[in-house]
């Protein structure tokens, strides 16, 4: 196990669409080990998840985790949940506004737009289907990550630049908002 480098905001990695996993990869002893290091950069980082570009490896994988997470004291209990060549399907145009971070950009808080609920296929560390819905925060965590995979970051997305704020100055001005609102 090893804790990876994290890439951040600049790096051209960041940028790139990762590509998908063969099936037949995820038997190797070097996939399992990356995604163990994966897990252990997550959580040393108390990320809410992690993909794997942003440990410099251009793959379609993705991970989630909330689990009494310091960065996200509001969200809900996500076990982890490691998701190989996800694909989203939207099930609603309905949005929630989510005050979301970044292990890639840190210190920096921006509110997004996310679709409030939407369909999850993707196989799992063992190549087993994985096929869920996920609405709320819980959605956004999801379509953040996946994002990652297709070179996208939080900041593009923002509702408007206006929302960026370091995290200080978010916690002493926007304590009272929700992470997660209609
Ligand atoms: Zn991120």
């Amino acid at each position: 196990m090893a804790i990876l480098k994290i890439a951040r905001l600049g790096h051209p990695i960041l940028r790139e669409v990762s590509l998908p996993i063969d099936p037949a990869d995820l038997a190797s002893d070097a996939v399992q080990g990356f995604i163990d290091d994966l897990i252990e950069t997550m959580r040393d980082a108390d990320g809410a998840g992690l993909a794997a570009p942003q440990v410099h490896v251009p793959q379609r994988i993705a991970l989630i985790e909330v689990d009494g997470n310091p960065r996200y004291p509001e969200f809900p209990q996500i076990p982890l949940t490691v998701l190989v060549n996800p694909e989203i399907t939207f099930l609603t145009d309905d949005t929630v506004k989510i005050w979301e971070g970044c292990l890639s950009v840190p210190g920096l808080r921006g509110q997004v737009p996310r679709r409030r609920h939407i369909h999850v296929k993707a196989l799992d560390r063992h190549g087993g289907a994985i096929d869920f819905e996920a609405e709320d925060g819980f959605a956004g965590i999801v379509q953040h990550e996946c994002d990652h995979l297709d070179g996208l970051l939080f900041v593009d997305k923002l509702l408007s630049s206006r929302s960026l704020s370091f995290l200080p100055e978010f916690q002493r001005y926007r304590a009272d908002e929700p992470l997660v609102s209609a």
